[in-house]
Order: C-alpha cells, then structure tokens, then sequence
C-alpha cells in the first residue's frame, strides 16, 4: 500500500507540474486536486466556502484571473466548477471525520506555482523526461507540485483507513502561498478552530540527501510584501525642466535608501526591491515609478522595524522630489515558532521508517510561509503546530528555472506525514 502511494505521489507530482497556476489562479489545479479526491470518502469545499474573500493579500486584476479561468475552461475543467471559483476563490479543504473520538489533525499543502518561464535545457529533468510546464509564463519552481501529491497521497491512505481511524482530518490544499497571500483568509473562515494537531512543510531548502526529515522549522521569517506607487507630474526635460516633479528620482532615492536600514539587535531582517519600474522617454521627467519590495524579520516584532522604517524611507525620498507615494499591502507572513513537542512525535513515529535515514530536531527555514498565521491560530487555541522540512538535492535554488526535486524526498515525506498521523492517533 505504502509503495504505491509512494510511486502515486511522484506520478502525481510529475501531472501537476505540467500545469502550474500563480496564486489565487489555480483552477486547473483546483479541479484536478478535487477529481482526486471525489470518490474518497471526504466532505469537499471550494470556492467562497474555504476562505474569507476580504481577507485575501493580493489578488491578481481581475484580467489575469479570468485569463486563467478561460485557459482552464479550455484545457476541460468545466465551466460550472470554474464558476464557483469566480474571483480567484481557488483551492480545495478536504474533511474526513471519523465519527470517533480522536485528535482533530489539519494538514496544509499549498499548491500555487510562480510567474518563472521553465528551462527546457537538456539535464533539467522535467524537460528531459518530458513534464515540463505547458504554461509559458509560469513555473513550479519552489515544490508545490509535490506538496499537492503528498496531501493527496496522504489523503487516499486516510481514505484506505477510515475504519480504523479516529477523530477528524481537516486537509487544507492552499492557493497564493507565494507572496503569503492565501491562508490568513482560510484561518478567517473558522477552519483551523479546534485543531489539535497541525502539521505544514516544505520540500528541498536544504540541498542535503533525500530521506531526512526536519521535525520543526526555526527562522520562519515574518514578512510584509508592498507595492509603491510614486506619482509626479511630466514635463518637457529640456524646456521645462522644472516644471517637472520626477518619480523616477524619488524612486531611485528610495530604492538605495532602503538598503541603509540599520540591522537591528534583536535578530534576523531582511529588505529587497524586487521590480523597479517608471518613466515613459528619455526626454520626458518622469510622472510616475512602481516598486515591489518586501520586508522580513526574525520575529514578527523585527519585520514591523523593518516595516515601518521603510515606510518612512519611501515617504521621505518622495518629499525630498515634491511626489506622492502610496503604498499597498500585497502579503504578509508572521514569525512563528514550532512547538517543541514535535522533535519527539516525529522521532518517535519514523523511528522504525525505512524511508527515513535521520530526523533532524530543527533545520532553518530563513524564508517566509503564511503557514504562519495557521500554525499562530492553532497554537494560540491550545493546539501544537509543526513545520517540517524533507530535505532534496537542489540542482539550483528555489524559484529558479531549473529548480527541481528529487522525488525520492516526496516518497520520504508521504511515508512520514502518515507515520506521524498513527503515532497521534495513540498519543
Ligand atoms: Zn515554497
């Protein structure tokens, strides 16, 4: 049983990652997770049922939304399922209650791709064995499409053992990690209330040898990502000059300045500009200068520095050149700390695995995951949470377009995401 779940979960991956979808777009990936799953014996829920729509971080223009929606109507998902995802309602939660009293587990898998065009080098292996995206714009480049394939190898297993189990499963198939976009809304929804038990985690991070596993994460960094717009006014470079107010300068300043943040103490912070964009010609002052950044801290205290200096940075270069800056909120991710407890659940479950060859206790992750504001709502009702991390060989890093897994670190994970629900079955 466990070896086909296991060969499952790698052909599954290898599926999904031929159509990888950007947050809140995901409605190919939508409906095959819910093919999947229809003939187990789950409650299903998607669409405005799993998330609260004003609580969503940055949901794409509605063009990009409805481009993605005709694109899946045209690969075959039919229209009236489309339609129940209107708006970028994507993702699926899967209930599986036993009916016995038993532990409540949740497990989150997100499941969107990035805006990465895929190599099609030879030695990229999707390219080679011919799974490579067929979206030209988008990419599985971080391990979602894994992360699908285990939830859902890990939900058959469920399925296989409804008999024996006890308590509830709650299966969450989350849409718009990337840009921590996606799982405040589903916290918001009510479905991480009464959860004893969460469990989230990541493929690759760590370019080590397959088939170890990390029982908890530490540095899960907290986050803030923003867009600034800067507005000035155009004029004519050589008869006017003055007559300008130049975005593009106001930018600019901001863009270094940013940089010069003091660290801070306390610990661990990060700042990027990602995009810089503005101006129209060469001989016109520039009226208007777009930026994509993102701040990052140790503790959630530490990004709100990070946060708010930055906010005042953009607002200072702005007056420096006589421009408007204003700021949206696109994402947002909060430090998080995994319970301890963890380090001996996960020992003690894969002590007798063969799929495991070490269990490391704590493994850093110095990246952002909105896992975060799940793992907060869990932990502050009284429940454990963990993010565990199953280590691959890493050809090159994450969001990269030659990122790839090894899947032996998929079969890893399946093997422990159900040796881990058995042994809280009996704890
Ligand atoms: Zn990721």
């Amino acid at each position: 049983m466990l070896k086909e779940l296991k060969h499952f979960a790698v052909q599954t991956r290898r599926k999904f990652h031929t159509f990888p979808e950007v947050g809140f777009t995901e409605f190919i990936t939508t409906f095959e997770i819910y093919q999947m799953l229809q003939n187990l014996s789950f409650h299903l829920y998607i669409g405005k049922e799993i998330m609260d729509s004003d609580e969503r971080f940055g949901v794409p223009k509605v063009e990009e939304i409805e481009a993605s929606k005709a694109r899946a109507i045209a690969y075959g998902v039919p229209e009236a399922f489309a339609e129940k995802l209107d708006g970028g309602h994507t993702g699926v939660i899967a209930v599986l209650d036993t009916g016995r009293k038993g532990p409540h587990i949740a497990m989150r898998y997100d499941i969107d791709g990035l805006p990465i065009i895929e190599s099609d080098e030879a030695g990229h292996v999707p390219a080679d064995k011919g799974f490579q995206s067929q979206h030209p714009k988008e990419m599985h480049a971080c391990g979602h499409d894994g992360h699908i394939s285990i939830g859902l190898a890990v939900a058959k297993y469920l399925d296989k053992h409804k008999d024996e189990l006890t308590g509830k499963f709650t299966m969450i198939f989350q849409p718009a990690e990337e840009g921590l976009r996606g799982a405040n809304s589903i916290v918001q929804k009510g479905w991480l209330d009464n959860v004893d038990y969460f469990m989230s985690g990541h493929l690759g991070i760590h370019a080590l040898q397959a088939g170890s596993v990390a029982a908890t994460a530490e540095q899960i960094l907290a986050s803030t990502k923003f867009d600034v717009t800067f507005k000035g006014k155009s004029a004519h470079a050589g008869v006017e000059p003055n007559e300008g107010r130049n975005a593009l300068n106001a930018a600019a300043t901001a863009l270094l300045q940013l940089q010069a943040i003091p660290r801070h103490r306390d610990g661990t912070t990060r700042i990027n500009v990602g995009h810089l964009s503005g101006g129209s010609g060469r001989n016109v002052i520039a009226d208007k200068a777009v930026m994509m950044a993102e701040t990052r801290g140790e503790t959630t205290a530490l990004n709100q520095y990070m946060y708010q200096e930055a906010e005042r940075i953009i607002q200072a270069s702005a007056a420096m050149y006589n421009v408007k800056a204003s700021i949206s909120f696109m994402g947002q991710g909060l430090g998080s700390v995994c319970d301890a407890e963890w380090v001996a659940i996960v020992k003690d479950a894969c002590k007798n695995n063969p799929d495991v060859t070490k269990v490391f206790d704590m493994l850093p992750l110095q990246a952002s995951e909105d896992a975060s504001y799940m793992m907060d709502h869990v932990q502050k009702s009284g429940g454990i949470a963990t993010y565990m991390i199953f280590p691959s060989p890493l050809p090159v890093g994450h969001h990269h377009p030659q990122f790839d897994i090894d899947e032996a670190a998929i079969r890893t994970a399946v093997s422990v995401y159900i040796d881990v629900i058995n042994y809280l079955q009996h704890r």
